[in-house]
């Protein structure tokens, strides 16, 4: 789960971690009067969005007046922005953030992210911080400095200045960061956090650190600890189909193909995946039904599938260990009159009841194009796709 900037900052706050100060504002009018008890002489006036990127995007101006403020609070506010994290058709802008103008010098980049492949927090951070790290990782990536935390020990002293002098840092500065990444971590530890990302960490011309940007991602298995973190979610945010899809008890996400993709298991949904690419097709989603699919939760996924008009065929993936495979193929039957599908549908199912599932589905009159093995049904789907 992601949560906006203003947020971020305020955890951050929370840990020690020291951010401008600044006001969220959801009107024009608060926005100037958010600027008002600010006070100024200078402000920056933030798109508030979940994706990344605004700046370039046109998501954050600098105003040096109350007039200014209320002139960009009206240009940004309500703007579809474009970022390169957005897609081309944008986010809506709903919610500004007012902060006050920092005096920037320097800007770093920190992070703070789960490693799988040591299984340690990593803690990575770079002399080129600010609006192209992308660029940074991509062509020099000798300017980013990695370091892994010993869980029962967290960020030593030692760590935590090796990686400041690693990007540069010296003097006063130094002791800053030093304080300012063990308190990162006991954030990123105590929130259940996935990333923590501040991008640019700033630096003034007294040499004092200030984070200018928040991002933060949870990891939604542990929100149930977390109901002050839940609280932030923005439901504009998020994919509406993931959304109906959360409230079904189903695991969906939206990708940019055209084959539905409909399995129990998440193993095998993004083996499923991995075939249809195998044989050049392209899936509309990741979904798994989970292994208590009824026949009310399948005509759900049917209906959550079919609303994306890219969905060109739809591909059933079913093994069936506890979930039998007539009880699968009476949901397939059900879903399928409910929903008047109208796009080819493979099915594959192997285990439990197999021959019970097969024969209803053959007996029951719908179009469905029945495969036995992952690769036949990858084909058969790709090919009903590319209409063969
Ligand atoms: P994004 O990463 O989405 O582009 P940022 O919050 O990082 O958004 O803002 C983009 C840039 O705007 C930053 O790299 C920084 O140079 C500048 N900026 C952001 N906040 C402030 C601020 N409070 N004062 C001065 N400049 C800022
Ligand atoms: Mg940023």
């Amino acid at each position: 789960m992601k949560i906006h900037e203003y947020q971020g900052k305020e955890i951050l706050r929370q840990f020690g971690v020291p951010v401008p100060r600044g006001i969220a504002a959801f009107t024009v009018q608060e926005a100037v009067e958010a600027a008002q008890k600010l006070g100024g002489p200078v402000w920056v006036v933030k798109a508030q969005i979940h994706a990344g990127g605004r700046g370039k995007g046109g998501g954050v101006k600098v105003a040096k007046s109350i007039d200014q403020v209320r002139e960009l609070a009206g240009q940004i506010l309500g703007m579809q922005l474009v970022t390169h994290q957005t897609g081309p058709q944008g986010q809506k802008v709903r919610r500004l953030y007012i902060e006050d103008g920092a005096d920037i010098q320097k800007e770093y980049y920190v992070s703070v992210v789960t490693d799988r492949a040591t299984q340690k927090v990593a803690i990575i951070a770079s002399s080129e911080g600010g609006m192209d790290i992308e660029e940074v990782a991509a062509h020099t990536p000798d300017k980013i400095v990695k370091i892994f935390v010993d869980p029962l020990t967290g960020l030593t002293d030692a760590q935590a200045r090796q990686l400041a002098e690693g990007i540069g840092m010296t003097g006063h500065t130094v002791d800053q960061a030093v304080t300012l990444l063990q308190n990162l971590y006991r954030c990123y530890m105590e929130t259940d956090a996935s990333l923590v990302e501040i991008n640019p960490l700033n630096r003034d011309s007294q040499g004092n650190l200030i984070a200018l940007d928040a991002k933060f991602n949870f990891d939604s298995n542990a929100l149930f600890r977390h109901p002050e973190i839940v609280a932030l979610r923005d439901l504009d945010e998020e994919d509406p189909a993931e959304i109906e899809a959360s409230k079904f008890d189903l695991a969906y996400i939206s990708l940019d193909g055209n084959i539905g993709c409909l399995v129990n298991g998440a193993g095998l949904a993004m083996a499923t995946m991995d075939t249809i690419k195998l044989f050049g097709g392209e899936p509309a989603n990741f979904l798994d039904v989970g292994g208590g699919a009824t026949a009310e939760k399948v005509t759900e996924a049917f209906k959550i599938m079919l609303k994306n008009p890219n969905v060109k065929a739809i591909l059933v993936n079913i093994f069936g260990g506890i979930m039998r495979c007539d009880v699968i193929a009476t949901g397939v039957i059900t879903a399928c009159k409910a929903v008047n599908l109208n796009v080819p549908l493979v099915v594959r199912m192997k285990g439990t009841n197999e021959d019970l599932g097969k024969k209803m589905l053959a007996e029951s009159g719908l179009p469905i194009i029945s495969a036995d093995t992952m690769a036949e049904a990858a084909q058969k789907v790709v090919a009903a796709v590319a209409g063969r």
